[in-house]
């Protein structure tokens, strides 16, 4: 398999059979964000394009038909709403699987109506919201062309505003913008979503994660929001169907990651 992988054990969604859409060797993103588990961003991207046929998901998810998971999650090797075939696929892995459907998003393009429509076919849309201002965003995000998070923001909140589903906001904290939850949350606030995701980075990468201390910190600026972080919660123990694929899209966690037997990515 190539297109669909896992179950992996998810802090956010359980057990999570992934889809990605923009499968191959290399990292196909907007982005290029300083704490990529995947490496640098080898295939810059902002442009939507097809990357794999309907027929071949289709011929994936029939093989994955009775795997033990509660959510299909779109993600992978780079962002899924770079996909143009994202909604009719979110409908066909629903339809196969009869499970709901997640999209782990960094967001770029919620500002084109066309994505926030295939967004909207999900059951729960995870956001990425890094930095409170445009300097950060630039420094932590790398986006690969010019893109405003002023627009990004305004997206976000088009999508929350126009869709009923339940929206998360995933947050990830480094040094770069540790000291600055109390704006982060004040953004969070503008947004409403139904969660906030509080991250740090606990796959291997170029960036050490803050520490469980520094996360309960960062957590209690988040006053009346209803927050997740990545220290409290916990996962379930899963065997994948393909292990080489998995791993591939989910490096080795560290010791952070206790009852996983295969790890979530924890980069989205
Ligand atoms: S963390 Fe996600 S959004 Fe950032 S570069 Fe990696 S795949 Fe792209």
């Amino acid at each position: 398999m190539s297109i669909v992988y896992g179950p992996v054990p998810s802090w956010r969604l359980a057990r999570s059979l992934g889809v990605d859409l923009t499968p191959g060797d290399v990292k196909t993103c907007s982005f290029d964000c300083i704490y990529c588990q995947l490496g640098r961003t080898a295939r810059p991207l902002a442009e939507r394009a097809q990357f794999v046929s309907l027929e071949a998901l289709a011929a994936e998810l029939e093989a994955a038909r009775g795997v033990g998971a509660d959510y299909v999650t779109f993600s992978g090797m780079g962002e899924p709403t770079l996909a143009a075939n994202l909604g009719d696929a979110i409908h066909l892995a629903r339809a196969t699987l009869g499970l709901p459907v997640a999209v782990l998003t960094n967001s770029s393009l919620m500002t084109r109506k066309d994505v926030r429509e295939d967004l909207a076919c999900a059951d729960v849309v995870v956001a990425k919201l890094d930095a409170p201002n445009q300097q950060l965003f630039q420094r932590i995000s790398r986006p690969v062309v010019d893109l405003s998070l002023q627009d990004i923001v305004q997206g976000i909140n088009l999508f929350r505003t126009e869709h009923k589903g339940r929206l998360a906001l995933e947050m990830m904290f480094v040094r770069a913008n540790k000291d600055l939850a109390a704006e982060m949350a004040a953004l969070a606030r503008r947004l409403a979503p139904d969660e906030v995701q509080i991250n740090t980075p606990l796959r291997p990468c170029a960036v050490a994660p803050l520490t469980p201390d520094e996360l309960a910190a960062i957590r209690a600026e988040f006053k009346e929001i209803q927050v997740l972080t990545a220290y409290e919660a916990t996962r379930p123990v899963v065997t994948p169907l393909d292990a080489g694929e998995t791993l591939r899209r989910r490096p080795p966690a560290g010791p952070q990651d206790v009852g996983a037997s295969v790890p979530e990515r924890g980069a989205r």
